[in-house]
């Protein structure tokens, strides 16, 4: 299986590839799921690479968390 070096920690072939995975995103009180995103993974130190459209999902989800954290008198919606 292909393996790259991590731009993190620096550790040869250890990152490995990943497909369609939900990754979490744990910010403050706010957790979001980002589902089928695909990139690479250190075994060392669990850095994740997502690939650019990956990437692009992942951030506007925690785009809308923050914003969300900025908002708090919209935070709890009465439904
Ligand atoms: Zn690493």
């Amino acid at each position: 299986m292909k393996r790259q070096d991590c731009v993190s920690c620096g550790t040869s072939n250890v990152m490995y590839r990943f497909e369609d995975r939900d990754v979490e995103i744990d910010l403050k009180a706010l957790r979001a799921s980002v589902p089928l995103l695909s990139g690479w993974q250190c075994e060392a130190c669990s850095e994740i690479e997502l690939d650019p459209e990956s990437a692009q999902r992942y951030s506007d989800v925690s785009d809308e968390l923050v914003y969300s954290l900025r908002r708090p008198l919209d935070r709890y919606p009465l439904t």
